[in-house]
């Protein structure tokens, strides 16, 4: 019973994280984004969406090796991770794009959240000539909002940021 037990524990595992970054997955993710937003409507109670993109992380993959640009991934996750509340979601939406929800928030305090996040990524170590920034979009749920609706917004908040990078756009 006891193996049974830990390898079902196992396959959640693999089911609800990524298992580079050990966050949740984008399935998962997406899931409790859904939840939040019902119960921050219901209750008529802020919250913040917040989604980022590193920057040129094809060339971190071309001058240092794809390996290393798997270091910068699980570095960055494990030191956004430090700076985030226990009541945040941390996502992996696809390769180095990333989202954070971050419920019961209104927009000022998001936005030194995300300024936070965009300093911690700012100052991430990892060797000499490395250097991650993140073009980072936030955006608050809005009367009327749905799942799409906040989640377009924050994406091209998040593809504003790009045009100067290592920024935080606010939609
Ligand atoms: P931009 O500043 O415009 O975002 O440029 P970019 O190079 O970051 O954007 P692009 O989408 O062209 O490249 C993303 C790269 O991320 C390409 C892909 O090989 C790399 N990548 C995606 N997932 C992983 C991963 O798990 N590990 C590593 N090492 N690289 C990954
Ligand atoms: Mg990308
Ligand atoms: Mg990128």
């Amino acid at each position: 019973i006891y193996i049974l037990m830990v390898e079902k524990n196992k396959w959640e595992n693999a089911v609800t994280y990524d298992t580079l970054t050990t966050i949740l997955n984008r399935g998962v993710f997406m899931q409790n984004l859904k939840k939040e937003i019902e119960r921050a409507q219901r209750y008529k109670i802020p919250l913040s969406y917040i989604m980022f993109d590193l920057d040129h992380f094809k060339n971190i993959n071309d001058t240092f090796g794809h390996p290393t640009g798997d270091v910068v991934l699980s570095k960055m996750c494990e030191n956004i991770k430090q700076i985030m509340r226990t009541s945040d979601y941390f996502g992996r939406l696809g390769g180095e794009e990333f989202g954070i929800i971050l419920p019961e928030t209104n927009i000022t305090s998001a936005i030194q959240m995300a300024e936070r996040i965009r300093k911690t990524i700012e100052d991430l170590y990892i060797q000499d000539g490395l250097k991650v920034t993140a073009s980072i979009g936030l955006t608050a749920l809005q009367t009327g909002d749905t799942l799409d609706s906040l989640y377009e917004r924050a994406d091209k908040a998040s593809y504003m940021s790009k045009a100067e990078r290592n920024k935080v756009s606010i939609i």
